[in-house]
Order: C-alpha cells, then structure tokens, then sequence
C-alpha cells in the first residue's frame, strides 16, 4: 500500500486523454505539510488561517503571524500556498468573536449567520491590515495566493483589495521589500448570494474556490455539523450543483482560475462529476489525496461528461446521489 502510494505520488493527475488536473491540500497545522508532501499535493489550495494560532493566547501581531506564514511558505518548496484570511464566526474562532464583542451561541447568536469571515474583518479593518501585511511579508518566501472567506457581494471584495493595497503601500514606504506584483486576491464562492452572482463577482477576483461545505449548509438550511453522509446534509442535492455549475461557467466566462475546496473534493466519483462540469482543480485534506488521484489517472473526459448529463436530470437528493454513487458500477 505505502509503496503504491509512493509510486502514485510522482506520477501526474492525468486523465486518459492527457488532460491535466490540479490537485492541492487543505491545511489547518503545520504538522499536516509532510502527509501533504507524500501524497504528492501540488501546493496549498486553502490554508485556514484561524487553526494557526492558540485561541487562549493573545493575538498574535504582524511578525509573529509572518513567522507562521513564512514557515509554511518554505516548506513548501516553490509549490503555490494559498492563505485564506481568517474566517472566525460559524463554528470556528468563536472564543474571537466573543472577545470582540459579539454575541455567543448561548446568547442567543447564531455566528453562521451575521459577522462571519470577511464581513467580521472589514469590520475591525486593522485585523486584516495586520493579516494582509504578514501574508505580503510572506510572499517574498515562496508563492503565496491570498483568499477571502465568506464573500457575498463585490463591494466586499472592493473594499478588501483597497486594504490589501493599502498594506502593500505601508511595507513599502517601511523599506520592506515585496514581489513587484502582488500575490493573486481571490475568494471563497460559499454562499448562495456568491454563486448566483458569480458573474459579477468575477469581475473583482483573480480566482474562485468554491467551499461546498458552507455553501451545502446555506443552500440547503441544514447544519454542516450534521455528519457528511447523513441524507440531509448532501453536497450531492441538484440545489448545490446547480450553484456550482453557475459559479465555474462565470469562473470560464471570466478566465479566472476556480477550484472546489469543500469536502465535495475528496470524493472520487463526485470529482469525476466536477471534472464533468468544467473543474480541473481541487484542494482535499491531504489524506483524500492518493484515492482521488487513483481515479483520475483512470477516468476520461468523456465519461465525466456522460456523469454530468446523467446528475443533471437527477431530479432529488437520492437519485443524484445514486448516480454519483453507481459511476463505474
Ligand atoms: C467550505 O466552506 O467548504 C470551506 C472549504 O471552508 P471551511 O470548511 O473552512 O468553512
Ligand atoms: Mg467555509
């Protein structure tokens, strides 16, 4: 087994046809980069800033947030390292939020709906502008892609490009040297508001990761922490493919990179649909890897297509997943 995946991790994510595709690692610790390494991860496609730093200590300032980052950065040896600023609010960071101010579950708060992600940060503009300048100190360590969560309209992302700009300038005038273009700026498609205006947004983004695990909960007004195979919480309900395959038809429209990011990637024959519908990257928790790969390096564009136009007329949870399911018998 160990030696199959060794072998499986020098050879390319090819499809029979020659199509390349891209296969990337979701990160939350440091400790996840040799597992990603083994399975051969093409970088980072979502590293997730709020798992970084212990939620009891103080917060830590600009050089302290740049040592983590910059770690990472160099362990990554040239492979691309895409750090999604923080995302505290829904079940994550909520010891921050209520240092901040805002209401706890308990007090009759919900914190996935409200202040979360990037709606939180443009809020306390100085976190980010601290955020934004330890990730631009970063990018002089290796590549570095920059990924706003939880966007829901283009004023949004408008507003955080300003920041982001704006702590380009204050390191400059500082004498830090920075890339002489900035890292890319693109953002999490998790929202219904975000996929059905895709087409818009498009427009502010230099790239699009969907992340079906929210975009899932707020489609289908179902809790993501109701497990992955629970039938009320699907990923694989017409709804949410349909979100997805606006968001990758704008993301081609547009000629902007798109990539899924949620949990949706590290299923097999759901990413032989995706493949189907125009995706050709994906970042997984790094385990998922070698299996995914496995498949793909079988697969053929036009088998993948044949899946697409069979989900496509699956007209309720059961029958699609049944198809995604019977792909390949
Ligand atoms: C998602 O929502 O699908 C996603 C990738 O982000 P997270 O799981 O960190 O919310
Ligand atoms: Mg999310």
């Amino acid at each position: 087994e160990r030696k199959g995946i060794s072998r499986l991790r020098r050879l390319p994510a090819r499809l029979t046809g020659g199509e390349d595709i891209e296969l990337l690692a979701n990160v939350e610790l440091p400790a996840e980069l040799p597992l990603l390494r083994r399975n051969g991860a093409q970088g980072i496609g979502l590293l997730r800033s709020e798992f970084l730093f212990d939620e009891d200590r103080e917060w830590p300032d600009e050089m302290a947030q740049y040592a983590v980052y910059a770690g990472i950065v160099r362990g990554m040896d040239g492979l691309p390292t895409t750090i999604r600023v923080l995302d505290w609010g829904g079940e994550k960071g909520l010891e921050r939020l209520r240092m901040l101010g805002y209401a706890a579950a308990e007090d009759g708060g919900n914190p996935a709906l409200g202040m979360r992600g990037l709606r939180l940060l443009l809020h306390h503009p100085e976190i980010l502008l601290t955020q934004f300048s330890a990730i631009l100190r970063a990018s002089m360590d290796g590549p570095v892609r920059v990924l706003l969560p939880m966007v829901t309209a283009t004023n949004e992302i408008v507003t955080a490009r300003e920041l982001f700009e704006k702590a380009a300038r204050r390191l400059r005038r500082k004498g830090v040297k920075l890339p002489s273009r900035l890292p890319p700026l693109g953002i999490m498609v998790e929202t219904p508001a975000a996929a059905m205006t895709a087409d818009a947004l498009v427009q502010h983004a230099d790239f699009l990761a969907i992340g079906t695990n929210d975009l899932t909960m707020y489609t289908l007004a179902v809790d993501r922490a109701m497990t992955m195979d629970s039938d009320l919480y699907s990923p694989l309900h017409p709804a949410v493919l349909r979100l997805i395959a606006t968001t990758v038809n704008a993301a081609l429209r547009g000629h902007r990179p798109v990539c899924v990011c949620g949990e949706l990637a590290a299923d097999p024959h759901a990413v032989a649909l995706l493949i189907g519908m125009g995706l050709r990257s994906f970042s997984m928790t790094a385990s998922a890897l070698p299996p995914v790969k496995k498949l793909i390096r079988a697969l053929s564009l036009e088998e993948c297509d044949t899946l697409r136009r069979q989900a496509m007329l699956a007209d309720d949870p059961p029958n699609l997943r049944a198809v995604v399911r019977n792909f390949r018998g």
